[in-house]
């Protein structure tokens, strides 16, 4: 079930309530957070199950009143609007949780939250509150590192094992995959915000992308679980392409984004039974091949891995990001013998330099730092300099440097001719490189398309079937337009 809380007082209130049972299975009422509305119009309009909560400053709330208003006012709000659950904090004085199991028709949620950590005695916890009379255990703890989420796991797996409702999760950015995954560990069910702007708590998404996107509500412990690891800063649109894909072919898989700031080796341990591959990004994708257990001969050679597939149980790296190039390049022409120019010597670089070489192109490599420039030249028998020696005497152009994202030129527009690649993608749609290409009537292949060339590649190796392009292409154009579930 994904819960969605109601914040705001006054009619917006009623609205918000209004919209909340449109997407959620469950209303929570955060009356701490609300101020005064008209409860008889909610209790007019009911149509889901709802949750009053009023959560005090000492827990995360905004609630300073003395305990004995407190008790009031969920007892008027459980009884004017009635309630299903009223969701009071652990530790509540007894005689309190005894008066307020009245006033609502399903029970008392026992919460407990740390936004600070999570602990490591989490069981323990959890094993105390379960002793209780709740109908619903709920523990929310912060995350501050993705394993964390692990601990959350634990927790729901010994709940379910035990018959109990329960929602453990993790919060903050680092925490948002327990809240999607909550059904494929056994969770009761999961909080989720009306929309972007309205999060109750750190880390929570809209509703309608964990119920759109993630199909989170849906989830079982079949569920395969893949992701992207990256920093927390990745803005990787690949859970909306995936799961596009999923939900196209009805395979029984979700993608998620792994936050991982340093320990990228700590993220395998801790998630190397659990998942069935991932993606790797910016910036582990050097730091994790000594985590991994095999290394394909390509990514060896390139230096890089952005993809990992679990083969019988093992971890092995490839990557795709030379497929991605190279299969979309080779849509417009072959390279065989061809003049290509690169341009950037970073890792996109030299996923693409080891791709044209592989391919029999002749290859030049023009970067900021020539130094850089020169080292990869010399590994593919190719030539070097600056990005200010580009000349008009080549076939390709492919613009593998990060030059392009706020409009900037690598180069000069005057010298592009033949086939343009940018790798480079923004969010408004073309580069002004790619722009300028097709307005001199260039042969060009934009960033997304190379994106979703790599990724059909990583959806080869982790499922040995094609996927869905077309879907996937249309769901990157979408998230990237900013047209996601709100
Ligand atoms: P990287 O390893 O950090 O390399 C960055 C490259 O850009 C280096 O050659 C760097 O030159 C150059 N550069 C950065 N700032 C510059 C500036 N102000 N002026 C001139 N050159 C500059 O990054 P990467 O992983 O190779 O990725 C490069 C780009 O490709 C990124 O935008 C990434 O999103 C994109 N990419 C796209 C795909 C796709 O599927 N479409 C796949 C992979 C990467 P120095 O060596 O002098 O620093």
């Amino acid at each position: 079930m994904i819960c969605v809380s109601v914040t705001s007082g006054g009619s917006g209130a009623l609205a918000d309530f209004v919209r909340a049972q449109q997407i959620a299975d469950l209303v929570e009422f955060r009356l701490d957070l609300m101020g005064k509305c008209d409860l008889r119009k909610i209790a007019a309009v009911k149509k889901k199950p709802v949750i009053v909560t009023c959560r005090p400053k000492s827990q995360g709330g905004s609630y300073e009143g003395s305990e004995k208003e407190r008790l009031g006012i969920l007892m008027d709000a459980g009884k004017s609007i009635g309630a299903n659950f009223v969701d009071v904090e652990f530790g509540t004085a007894k005689g309190m949780i005894g008066e307020l199991a009245g006033c609502c028709s399903q029970g008392l949620i026992l919460s407990y939250h740390d936004f600070k950590g999570t602990p490591d005695n989490l069981p323990e916890i959890y094993r105390k509150m379960a002793s209780s009379e709740a109908s619903i255990v709920k523990i929310a703890v912060m995350a501050n590192s993705i394993n964390d989420n692990l601990k959350a796991f634990d927790v729901l797996a010994e709940a379910k094992k035990n018959g109990r409702k329960a929602a453990v999760f993790c919060m903050g950015p680092l925490g948002t995959i327990s809240r999607i995954l909550y059904r494929k560990f056994g969770g009761f069910m999961a909080y989720a915000s009306l929309a972007p702007e309205k999060e109750a708590a750190p880390g929570q998404l809209a509703a309608s992308e964990m119920k759109e996107v993630y199909r989170a509500d849906k989830l079982d412990a079949g569920t395969m679980l893949l992701g992207v690891v990256g920093s927390q800063e990745n803005h990787s649109s690949s859970p909306y392409m995936f799961n596009a894909a999923y939900n196209a072919l009805k395979i029984n898989a979700v993608h998620v984004k792994f936050p991982v700031s340093s320990d990228v080796g700590s993220f395998v341990d801790g998630f190397r039974h659990l998942v069935q591959g991932f993606a790797v990004t910016i910036p582990h994708k050097e730091a994790i091949m000594r985590f991994l257990d095999g290394i394909d001969s390509a990514a060896a050679s390139i230096g890089a891995v952005n993809t990992v597939v679990k083969i019988n149980g093992r971890l092995k790296g490839y990557n795709t990001d030379v497929i991605g190039g190279m299969d979309s390049l080779k849509k417009k022409a072959s390279i065989k013998g061809k003049k290509v120019v690169i341009l950037g010597a970073g890792g996109a670089a030299k996923a693409i330099a080891y791709g044209v070489a592989a391919e029999g192109g002749s290859l030049k490599v023009l970067n900021r730092t020539v130094g850089k420039a020169k080292e990869l030249a010399k590994k593919y028998g190719g030539s070097y300099g600056n990005l200010e020696d580009l000349k008009k005497d080549y076939d390709i152009l492919i613009n593998c440097t990060s030059l392009g994202m706020k409009g900037e030129m690598p180069v000069d527009e005057k010298l592009l001719k033949g086939i343009v690649v940018d790798l480079v993608y923004t969010k408004s749609g073309d580069t002004r490189l790619i722009q300028k290409a097709k307005a001199l009537g260039c042969s060009t292949v934009s960033g997304h398309e190379v994106l979703v060339a790599q990724a059909l590649g990583q959806f080869r190796m982790w499922f040995g079937k094609k996927a869905p392009e077309g879907v996937m292409m249309e769901a990157l154009k979408s998230a990237s337009s900013g047209n996601k579930p709100r």
